[in-house]
């Protein structure tokens, strides 16, 4: 359950969302405040730990990356299970990701016993986003508003936003304790 998964200040946070949309990179970010612009692709799902501290608690997150791969996707029902929280990361230069979001909610609200916090984030923020692009990322803000889902902005490449989004996460999680 999402009690057992905060259990001990342990926190369990899933990222998904399509290939490409910087899920790996806002973890290094997060994890090793690096950035490497060619990554590789994620095989599988990758885990990090790392503490945090929060209202001056330790709270140790177990991250789990996920890959985009069809091939994959079949595992991620393992990785999103328990979590306490899932980010779903996109991408607003590609619309492959943003519909990807959508399937991503509905996966989650279809699987999960007890819904993990639903977290939207629109990554590669430093991207000199077309008109279009710019609109796509209103209409997903506007989205996350009316339904209360939190909604980020961030950049991996600058690191912008990344540890304000874990740590507003993270606080989340841990007042819902
Ligand atoms: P994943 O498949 O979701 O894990 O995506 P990756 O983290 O592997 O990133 C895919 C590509 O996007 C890589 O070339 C990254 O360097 C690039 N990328 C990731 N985050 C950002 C970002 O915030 N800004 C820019 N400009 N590129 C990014
Ligand atoms: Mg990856």
């Amino acid at each position: 359950s999402r009690e057992e998964s905060v259990n001990g200040s342990v926190v369990k946070i899933v990222m998904l969302g399509q290939a490409g949309c910087g899920k790996t990179s806002i973890v290094m970010r997060y994890i090793e405040d690096t950035f490497t612009p060619n990554t590789c692709t994620t095989i599988g799902a990758a885990f990090f730990l790392k503490t945090a501290l929060i209202n001056n608690k330790p709270i140790n997150i177990r991250l789990w990356d996920t890959s985009g791969q069809e091939r994959f996707q079949s595992l991620i029902p393992l990785y999103y299970r328990y979590a306490a929280a899932a980010l779903l990361v996109f991408d607003p230069s590609d619309t492959l990701s943003l519909s990807k979001l959508k399937y991503w909610q509905n996966e989650l609200e279809n699987n999960c016993e007890q819904l993990p916090l639903i977290v939207i984030v629109a990554n590669k923020i430093d991207l000199d986003f077309s008109i279009e692009q710019k609109s796509i990322l209103l209409k997903v803000q506007n989205y996350a508003k009316q339904s209360q889902i939190p909604f980020f902005q961030t950049s991996a490449k600058t690191g912008e936003s990344i540890q304000n989004l874990f740590r507003s996460v993270l606080e989340k999680v841990v007042e819902e304790q």
